[in-house]
């Protein structure tokens, strides 16, 4: 976050009319204390003080976000030169999981990969669908899913997905019974990235080309690790 964007919510926060509950969504509900309120105050810059008080409310998260897109759009980082295709050359398949953002974790630059999130980061029909659509979107911009291509597939502790692992609805999204979610491994990560790339190597919808990966993030400790080595997806290419 900007710092200037930063301290506009938390001294908007400092001084609303309820002096014990912050009302910004950066710290809803957290109860704050009048000197602590004060000495953040001072130390906001003046500009953001008129800013904050002149409209005598706390900035929406859309205000947020469309100031943090300016942010982008002025900064080095926004490039009308990027193209379709990724850089890296990579597809990472993810979780939604907002502690679990690929291109936060793996310090991606605009354009360098495709991210595709679902809940869990799991191949299902959807995911497989997607990626067939994927290599004819590649087709039709003049590239091709050929050699060099990586497919990531990324897992992580504490998923979310742990909960639904008896729920009829998660049997649906994978298209499996009921009683084939226990070999989806869903609760456990390392042997998950396993079971999908199994299911990648066995669709004639994704090409074979590409060098597929597993990988589990702890998000315990912020680190990765690479629990399927790269190799290729099929020994005989399709793409
Ligand atoms: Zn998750």
């Amino acid at each position: 976050m900007a710092p200037d964007v930063r301290e506009a919510i938390c001294s908007c926060a400092h001084f609303s009319r309820s002096m014990h509950t912050a009302e910004s969504p950066h710290s809803l509900r957290r109860p704050i204390s009048l000197p602590l309120a004060f000495g953040r105050a001072f130390r906001s810059h003046r500009s953001v003080w008129h800013f904050t008080h002149r409209r005598d409310r706390a900035m929406s998260v859309i205000d947020i976000l469309t100031q943090r897109n300016q942010a982008f759009a002025d900064s080095s980082r926004f490039s009308a030169e990027l193209k379709i295709i990724p850089s890296m050359k990579t597809m990472i398949v993810g979780c939604v999981d907002p502690r679990v953002d690929p291109a936060e974790i793996f310090q991606l630059e605009p354009g360098e990969a495709v991210v595709y999130r679902n809940v869990g980061g799991r191949v299902t029909p959807a995911t497989l669908e997607t990626l067939s659509m994927l290599r004819i979107v590649a087709r039709s911009s003049g590239g091709n899913m050929g050699p060099g291509w990586n497919l990531l597939v990324l897992h992580h502790t504490d998923c979310g997905i742990n909960c639904l692992r008896h729920e009829p609805e998660l049997a649906q999204h994978f298209g499996v019974p009921l009683e084939g979610l226990d070999s989806l491994a869903i609760t456990d990560p390392r042997t998950s990235v396993a079971v999908d790339i199994a299911a990648l190597r066995a669709s004639p919808l994704v090409s074979g080309d590409f060098l597929v990966s597993g990988l589990v993030y702890d998000v315990a400790t912020g680190k990765v690790e690479t629990v399927v080595p790269p190799a290729p997806l099929r020994t005989e290419a399709t793409a």
